[in-house]
């Protein structure tokens, strides 16, 4: 069994946030719900584009 940290233990920090933008406002985790952080698009850089 995959132990994914969200299930079971929403309010855990995972140690090792990776973040989505949400809706604009906040982003969060996709490991933890512990994960939240107010959204800045210079967070999310287009590698492409640099
Ligand atoms: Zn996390």
């Amino acid at each position: 069994m995959v132990n994914l940290g969200v299930a079971g233990k929403p309010n855990d920090d995972c140690g090792d946030h990776e973040w989505y933008n949400s809706d604009n406002v906040v982003e969060h985790c996709y490991h933890c719900a512990a994960g939240q952080r107010p959204y800045d698009a210079a967070h999310f850089h287009d590698p492409a584009t640099g």
